[in-house]
Parts: C-alpha cells; structure tokens; sequence
C-alpha cells in the first residue's frame, strides 16, 4: 500500500525537522553559555572557563571526564 510509504516518509520529515530544530537550538545555547560557563573540575578541585565549547578538558589535569566535572551556575544559587 502506497498509504504506508506516505506516513513512513511524513514520520522521517517530521524527524529530521525535529532533530534539525533541536540540534539549532543545543547550538545556540552552547553559543550563549560556552562564554560564562564555569567548569568545576572534581579530580584536581580546580575552577576553569570553558572557553571553547571543543576543549572539554580540564586545563590543569588534564580530566576529560565529564563525570568528573561540575558547571557552576552564577545564576539561581538560592537552592538550599
Ligand atoms: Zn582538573
């Protein structure tokens, strides 16, 4: 049936819409944060700047684990 074809490739449009849409909007926000984003990083328990969204890596010991690391907010800091 020819119906099905249709709905499966309405279904993959709607997708790749989506993802496209999604994916612009995680870039955007990384744009907006990757400047004033602070990065606790829990292996040496030094504070760095992620300048760059692509250095995911603590500039002093090296951690890229990002298990084991922490972003520190500025913002919303009244959570007690
Ligand atoms: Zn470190």
């Amino acid at each position: 049936m020819p119906v099905v074809d249709f709905i499966l490739y309405s279904l993959i449009l709607l997708l790749q819409l989506m993802e496209t849409d999604m994916t612009n909007k995680q870039r955007q926000l990384w744009e907006e944060r990757h400047n004033k984003l602070t990065v606790h990083c829990l292996a040496c328990d030094d504070i760095f700047q992620e300048a760059v969204p692509s250095i995911q890596a603590c500039p002093h010991c090296n951690n890229d684990d990002m298990q084991q690391t922490v972003y520190l907010q500025s913002e919303e800091t009244s959570h007690d």
